[in-house]
């Protein structure tokens, strides 16, 4: 149902970003990739898109903590082919106490988490507008709902994405029709997703109890996570279709946790 779209999912050559880059392009979109690492990730990332049935995908290599990286890839993409879905899935962590939180880490947690979803938005969302659809999904967080220690900038960020998204989405609600689709902002909310990017809490954990990596991950679910399960990257890319379709015309502004009851407690 995505055949002649084309999607730009940041954070997409890794975990949940990539997931998401792949379940997009076996839906038929076009896919432009954008996220970090050395040539040999990042070809991986463009083959696995493409494999997955994407009929092109095509890497751009901003910094997302750079705004005019960010201006530029907008630019470039909108003359590959501008995106009718935008996934704002690049992100980072740092977990340490508020007092203790290097000042780096909060003005590149900011910066990738947060500003850059706005930056891609205010630069995607008026081509959508035009074109009567569009798809904005930000990848925000549990932490973009109830809050955790050591994770200031982090979940501050997050509650930004979730305030953010719900501006944007009042914007841009009376946009295209049922026909066309409309134009859609929402987050996501995840609970624990298996990914580098929660390994070196993992780690942490099971050095703490003394325990495997695998005790490490059932001490993190037993303290917040209710189902005891942790998600996989290709359950919330499933999400990300199902708010793509034409159908979810009028799920807009909504915050989605998919966390097994963390923030039902
Ligand atoms: P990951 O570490 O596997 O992937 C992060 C991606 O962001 C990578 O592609 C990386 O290259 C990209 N990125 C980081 N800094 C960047 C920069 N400066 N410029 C461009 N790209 C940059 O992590 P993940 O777990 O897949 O996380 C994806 C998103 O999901 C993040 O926003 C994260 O906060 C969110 N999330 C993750 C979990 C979890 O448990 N893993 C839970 C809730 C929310």
């Amino acid at each position: 149902f995505l055949a002649g779209r084309t999607a730009l999912v940041t954070g997409a050559t890794s975990g949940i970003g990539l997931a998401i880059a792949r379940a997009l392009g076996a839906a038929g979109a076009r896919v432009a990739i954008n996220g970090l690492g050395t040539p040999e990730v990042i070809a991986e990332a463009q083959a696995a898109v493409l494999a997955a049935g994407a009929p092109e995908a095509r890497h751009f290599d901003a910094d997302l903590r750079q705004v005019p990286a960010i201006e530029r890839m907008m630019v470039e993409c909108a003359a590959w082919s501008p995106p009718d879905v935008l996934v704002n899935c690049a992100g980072m962590q740092h977990t340490a106490a508020l007092a203790e939180m290097p000042t780096e880490c909060w003005d590149a947690i900011l910066a990738i988490n947060l500003s850059a979803a706005f930056h891609t938005m205010r630069l995607a969302l008026p081509g959508m507008a035009e074109r009567g659809y569009g798809r904005v999904v930000n990848i925000a967080s549990v932490h973009g709902l109830v809050a955790s220690v050591n994770k200031a900038p982090y979940v501050a960020s997050k509650f930004g994405m979730v305030g953010l998204s719900k501006v944007a989405a009042l914007e841009y609600a009376a946009q295209g029709s049922r026909a066309s689709g409309g134009v859609t902002v929402n987050c996501i909310c995840p609970g624990w997703v298996e990914t580098p990017l929660i390994e070196p809490q993992i780690q942490a954990r099971a050095q703490a109890i003394g325990g495997s990596r695998d005790d490490g991950i059932r001490e993190l679910l037993r303290e917040k996570q209710p189902s005891q399960r942790t998600c996989l990257p290709e359950e919330i890319a499933d999400a990300v279709l199902w708010l793509c379709r034409p159908q979810s015309h009028n799920l807009t502004g909504a915050a989605i946790p998919i966390d097994g009851g963390w923030t039902s407690q």
